[in-house]
């Protein structure tokens, strides 16, 4: 058996043209533009090249899309103070803070800093509350998009049972959450978990959120279960960005001779992440509408 390929491409592809039909919408009906905003403290060359994506993306999509630049020597109080105006400003709907930020910048006090209801990253506690008693608010990109493409591979996952492989407040928590909220039995492995090869053989839905090139090995998964492979890694880190492959955390050729589907690395879960951005953008803007403070 060869698995199905999760096109995670053309999935965010269809996604973000959705959206942008939305916000075409919005505008010819209310007059309203959503607009994200991102910070990008310091120059990290991943970090550039994302925001850069993120940029363009939303313009794409026809947002109003502003990126702040700060120099990565700026005082943690300049960053709150872009913040504050940031959270202030009735033109923007969204706002990112690109992590990691720089030694010296406390990035929880800046992630607290930002209005939840503009927190479109979903890292701001208010949001992982919100997430873990099921209220709405936006939801963490990345397992938002792995979410995505799990209900349109399987529909319905109630009842299934689910292994997460990592534990991270971006990645495997917020992913156990939502697993949960559909219904799934969940289990969350991590750093300390004992026979992770017998449980990943138990479970329906794989999802591996590690950052270990290769982790998740063929004989640890059930056949026909659905592998969502999170993971970036750069095989050769001593190459210069953006050059150098890229792999997942599962054993890809291994995995996808058992399971039933899975995503690819790259064009997997990767292009999904900022669909789902703008989602969460286009999602506080209309909150904002329904509220009546637009
Ligand atoms: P973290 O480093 O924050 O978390 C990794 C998790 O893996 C931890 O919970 C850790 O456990 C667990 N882990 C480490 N070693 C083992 C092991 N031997 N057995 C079981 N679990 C283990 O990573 P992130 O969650 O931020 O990212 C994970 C991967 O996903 C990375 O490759 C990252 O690049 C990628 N990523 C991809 C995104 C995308 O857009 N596609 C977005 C975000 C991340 P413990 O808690 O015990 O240390």
């Amino acid at each position: 058996m060869s698995a199905t390929l999760i096109d995670g491409k053309a999935f965010a592809e269809r996604t973000r043209e959705r959206i942008a039909r939305d916000v075409t919408r919005l505008k010819a009906e209310k007059g309203v533009v959503p607009g994200l905003a991102v910070v990008l403290v310091g120059d990290d060359p991943a970090s550039r090249v994302y925001v850069a994506s993120k940029e363009r993306q939303a313009r794409e999509a026809g947002f109003h899309s502003v990126t702040y630049r700060l120099s990565g020597d700026v005082a943690e109080a300049e960053v709150l103070k872009t913040i504050a105006d940031l959270n202030a400003d009735p033109a923007i709907h969204g706002i990112l803070v690109q992590l990691p930020l720089p030694e010296g910048i406390d990035s929880w006090k800046v992630i607290l800093a930002i209005d939840p209801d503009k927190d479109v990253d979903g890292f701001h506690p208010v949001n992982a509350g919100r997430l873990s008693i099921g209220l709405p608010g936006p939801v963490p990109c990345t397992p938002k998009g792995c979410m995505m493409l799990l209900e349109d591979t399987l529909g319905d996952i109630s009842g299934k049972s689910a292994l997460v492989i990592g534990r991270s407040t971006i990645v495997g928590k917020p992913m156990a959450m939502l697993l949960l909220a559909a219904n799934a039995t969940v289990t969350i492995a991590h750093s300390r978990t004992r026979n992770l090869a017998e449980l990943g053989r138990q479970a329906d839905i794989l999802v591996a959120a590690v950052g270990k090139p290769h982790f998740v090995q063929g004989d640890w998964i059930k056949p026909g279960a659905v592998v969502l492979d999170v993971g970036i890694n750069r095989l050769d880190p001593t190459e210069e960005y953006p050059k150098g492959r890229l792999v997942g955390d599962v054993d890809f050729e291994a995995a996808r001779a058992v399971a039933g589907a899975i995503t690819p690395v790259p064009g997997g879960i990767g292009p999904m992440t900022i669909a789902c951005l703008l989602d969460n953008t286009l999602a506080a803007c209309q909150a904002r509408l329904e509220t009546g403070s637009e």
